[in-house]
Formats: C-alpha cells, structure tokens, sequence
C-alpha cells in the first residue's frame, strides 16, 4: 500500500511539472511596439513646389565608413530624409583593405589578396553598382517612399584637385580614369551631374585651383557643397550664383548620423530641393534650375529670393492689435516649419521655434522702418558675401 500511495504521489509531481511546463512560454517578446519610426522634417510648399530633404554624399563600408548600404537607408529615412545617394569613394577603400585582412587566413597557403587603391593599380575592381543595388534591396524591402540616386565620389590630391560628387548615373563601374577631367566627362556622357565636395577641406582657401579652373570653365561642374557636415563655406555662395551652380549641402557620411547629429540634438545636414514631385527626373531638372537650399547646422544657405519665399510659407505672420496712441504693432508669428527660424529687428532677436507662437510688440526701428512693415534681419540664414536677408513677412489676414 506504502508503494502504491509513493508511485501515485510520483506520478501527480511529474503531470503537475508537465502542465507547469506547458504554460510558461519558450520565448517572449519584451517589446511589442512598433520601431520603424521617422523623425519628420515638415516644410512648407514654395510656389507650388514640394521641399524634398536629401542628401547626395554618404559613405558606406564598401569605401571607408562604418555603415552598409542597407544601414544607410534606414538611418536616412529615421532622419526624415527623401533622397539620398550612396556615394562611395572610387579610390581610397580601405574598408575594402580590412576585409582582406579578415579573411586572408582562411586561405592559408595561398598568396594573399592585397587591395590596391585605383590610383595604384590605375583601374577599379569592385562593382559599386553592386553597393547601389544593396540600397535599393532593402528600400523595396522596407517599402519606404524614397528615392535613391546613383552616384560615388572620385577624389585626387585635396591642394591641386579636391573631391567630386557624380549624380544620376546610369553605370558606375568604368569612369575611373587616371585624369580626373576625363573621369568628370564619362559622368556627363551619362547624363550624370557633377558636385564639387568639400571645396575648402585640407586647404587654406576655397579659391579655384589650376585645374578648377579648367574643369570649371568646361562647364563639367554642376553644383557645389556650400556645406559639408558642420562646415559651411561662405565664399562659395557667391560662386554658384555667380556661375549658375547648385547649392548643396551635405553629411559626407562615414560613421552614424546618430552619433553626429542625434546625440547633439541637431538635425542631419541635407540638401532641400524645391520639385514639383519624388522623382529622379524632376529632382535632377530642379538641381540643374538651381532650386536647392543647404541646412547645415542650423544654417540655411542659398539664394536670397528662395529663402524669402521659404521663410514667408513658413511662417504665419496676423497683425493683433495696434496701439492708437504709440503705433505699437503687435503681431503673432507662427512657425509651422521644424526648422527654428531666429529673426532680429533692431537688437532684438525673436526666436521662432517650430510651431510655437511668438507674441511680438514692434514699433518705428531705429532706422525709421515704421511698425506696419514687419521687417526683420533672418540670422539663421545666410546669402551671398556672408550676410543675413532682409525680409518683410507677409501679413496674413
Ligand atoms: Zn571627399
Ligand atoms: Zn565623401
């Protein structure tokens, strides 16, 4: 009887083990909300034209940055971006270097694969249309509405030559050449464009070198980056008017855009093109028509006329009230773009966060602009020779 009562008592602690078991799960997920999110950049129409946010130089591992392609889309979209171009470096791949490096061993016995930069080996053997398509594989996968364009950067000596953007390719491989004003005419046999990068970086001045000049005077350049990174050039805003170039304004790339921007708490450099749709064509027609805007920083550069009209969609201006006995005018401005603007009347700055009314009381300025006009110096926007617009904003009724 004593054995029986054991053997049952056996048998009750093994079936409740069994249906305790049962109920605990083998996995579970800590986190159910969904992650793909955006940070939007909200900006306004301009005449009829969308504000596209984009940026056309970013490096991957292919080249010498520490992101693959895929990364790189899914970073620019979390960034609110709408266009990018992964444009690896032609030569200087050292990631390429590393990688050898990495799996030289397996192949013991054998001569190891030694990287060789183009400039050295004076030709190219990686397929960058290969680094394009992993972008474009992981936007079709992700089903995010962006564009990507085609391109890479060919750089020589930063003193005599510098770096250059080439956009819209139809086939990457097969432009190095060993004479960059060759390589710059194989991108526009394609119907590519050119963007001279960095016009300043390891130099003393942005001033044209010997062969700027030539590669200038040819009309192979079609736009310049008046920003790159954090860094602006103020000298070259009077450049591309002057010589009909875009104005771009880029990250360049080659760590996480996170640890550049996020951490700082600042927007992502970017290249704001004013088109009339999401398309490659209409994207490369309003480059060519120089309708871009770099942001930089807080910065945003370019032409005098397009930043007036982007500063007068932005922002709600509704006269409230006028003082009968002073003229005091008091207005309330209203930023509904996410960029903050910082507008000066005299020595008064009147920050303009994103979608936080500002209440302002104006009378006659020391100049004798009377308060009906409400003209402000825009301090965070820059023009041509370094200086800040004037702008009166457009009383809404
Ligand atoms: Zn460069
Ligand atoms: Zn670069």
């Amino acid at each position: 009887m004593k054995r029986f009562l054991t053997f049952t008592l056996a048998l009750a602690t093994v079936g409740s083990v069994a249906v305790a078991q049962k109920s605990i799960p083998h996995a579970v997920r800590t986190l159910t909300e969904a992650t793909n999110r955006r940070t939007e950049v909200v900006l306004p129409q301009i005449k009829g034209f969308n504000c596209y946010k984009c940026d056309f130089h970013i490096h991957t591992s292919y080249s010498d940055a520490r992101v693959n392609p895929a990364g790189r889309v899914i970073e620019a979209w979390m960034d609110g971006l709408d266009v990018i171009a992964i444009t690896d470096h032609y030569e200087g791949r050292s990631g390429e270097r590393n990688f050898f490096k990495v799996i030289n061993p397996y192949f013991e016995g054998q001569e190891p694969i030694k990287y060789q930069s183009a400039n050295k080996a004076k030709t190219v053997k990686a397929d960058f249309n290969a680094i394009h398509q992993e972008a474009v594989n992981q936007l079709e996968k992700s089903g995010y509405p962006m564009l990507l364009i085609k391109g890479c950067e060919m750089a020589r000596n930063a003193e005599t030559h510098g770096h250059f953007n080439a956009l819209f390719l139809q086939d990457i491989n097969g432009l190095y050449d060993e004479d960059l004003a060759v390589a710059l005419r194989k991108v526009k046999d394609q119907g590519g464009i050119v963007v001279h990068n960095h016009p300043a970086w390891r130099r003393k001045t942005s001033d044209k070198t010997e062969f700027h000049q030539q590669v200038y005077g040819e009309g192979l350049i079609d736009g310049v980056e008046v920003a790159n990174g954090v860094t602006f050039y103020p000298h070259i805003v009077r450049r591309c008017i002057d010589e009909k170039l875009a104005m771009f304004g880029n990250t360049d790339e080659h760590f996480m855009t996170a640890h550049r921007y996020g951490q700082a708490g600042i927007h992502r450099t970017m290249t704001i093109v004013l088109a009339k749709e999401l398309t490659e064509k209409a994207i490369k027609d309003a480059i060519l028509k120089r309708r871009t805007i770099a942001y930089s920083g807080g910065y945003l550069i370019g032409d005098e006329p397009w930043l007036v009209e982007l500063l007068n969609a932005s922002v709600d201006c509704r006269l409230t009230k006028v003082d009968k006995k002073t003229n005091e005018h008091i207005y309330m401005l209203t930023n509904h773009s996410s960029i903050p603007l910082r507008l000066r009347r005299g020595k008064t700055i009147f920050p303009l966060e994103p979608f936080k009314p500002l209440v302002v009381s104006i009378g006659k300025d020391k100049q004798g602009v009377e308060a009906a006009q409400p003209l402000f110096h825009v301090e965070n926007m820059w023009v041509a020779d370094y200086k800040h617009p004037k702008v009166v904003l457009e009383i809404d009724k």
